[in-house]
């Protein structure tokens, strides 16, 4: 099977599958189908796929863009939640030896080792999948999103959008944003307007210790609008209240402590995490940020 010749001849695949199948698309499943051949050949042109590749797809559906990129690529992962549909694409590639169907929920299986993930992402899995693919090591991800999410990930310190998320993307990847995608490309329309955005894991390492400092960023961000300083000293009051630390662990007014969480850039936040761990020293700083985020 090639990729599509014409938009008319996907959409008519879908509708056609789908009255196949008796399926109703489910908004709470995100499943909305593209029918736009156009953008499905754009998401693959981005990828820039080889057969050296192990693509993973979350949310196949019904095999649109999987078939787009299944002929020219080493191995194909393709995880779906809907057990009809994994079940429909796994009779249509019973006889294709590279593929693996993978039914369940995309935020709860373990991920294969992949070098590219190339997905139409149910939009209500956005936040925990883009979360666990920075946890995973990858070259190129090219992912639609809700666009208002998507705009996040290049969200300026002192943004209403800055967020975890802003502070997290910029750590691990480098991101481009590829294009604003039309309600009217799916079936059904969703009522948002969607966008391509490229991630490039980053190679570099910023800082050695990764894990404390998405701890210590989860815990600041879960109080974002206010001032370092008053979530900090509460965070070490209570530490010292249940170990009767001294009272040294007070935090000093300086360039970072004054200012409101959403303000620090990723530099600066980097520069905050080392400062207090050298001030309040490794084991109990770790402590610390790990009791704050359990
Ligand atoms: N790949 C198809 C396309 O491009 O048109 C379908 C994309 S549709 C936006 C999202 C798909 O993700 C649906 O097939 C839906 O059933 C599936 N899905 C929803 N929640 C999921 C989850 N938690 N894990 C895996 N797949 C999920």
């Amino acid at each position: 099977m090639d990729c599509w010749k014409s938009s008319s001849e996907l959409k008519s695949y879908i509708i056609t599958s789908l009255n196949q199948l008796g399926i109703k698309p489910s908004q709470q499943k995100g499943q909305n189908f593209l029918i736009n051949s156009d953008i499905i050949k754009f998401q693959v042109a981005q990828a820039n796929i080889s057969t050296n590749d192990v693509i993973l797809e979350i949310g196949g559906g019904l095999g649109n863009l999987t078939r787009c990129m299944v002929n020219n690529v080493k191995k194909m992962y393709v995880i779906e939640a809907d057990r009809r549909l994994a079940q429909f694409l796994q009779d249509t590639y019973s006889s294709t030896s590279n593929i693996e169907i993978i039914l369940g929920d995309a935020v709860k299986v373990d991920f294969p080792l992949f070098t590219k993930c190339i997905s139409n992402l149910p939009y209500q899995i956005s936040s925990p999948i883009t979360f666990k693919l920075l946890n995973h090591s990858f070259e190129l991800a090219i992912l639609m999103y809700q666009k208002e999410f998507a705009q996040r990930f290049f969200a300026e310190p002192g943004s209403h959008d800055y967020s975890r998320l802003s502070v997290m993307m910029n750590l691990r990847a480098r991101c481009k944003y590829l294009k604003t995608i039309k309600a009217s490309s799916f079936l059904p329309p969703p009522k948002i307007q969607s966008s391509i955005v490229s991630v490039q894991k980053k190679t570099e390492t910023l800082i050695e210790d990764e894990i404390g400092f998405s701890k210590f960023v989860t815990l600041l961000f879960s109080h974002k609008k206010k001032i370092v300083r008053s979530v900090l000293s509460n965070v070490l009051r209570r530490k010292a209240k249940q170990f009767t630390i001294p009272i040294n662990l007070k935090i000093e007014p300086d360039r970072f402590t004054e200012r409101r969480i959403f303000t620090l850039s990723l530099d600066e936040l980097i520069d905050l995490y080392n400062n207090l761990k050298t001030k309040i020293g490794e084991n109990l700083w770790l402590d610390i940020i790990s009791q704050n985020t359990s």
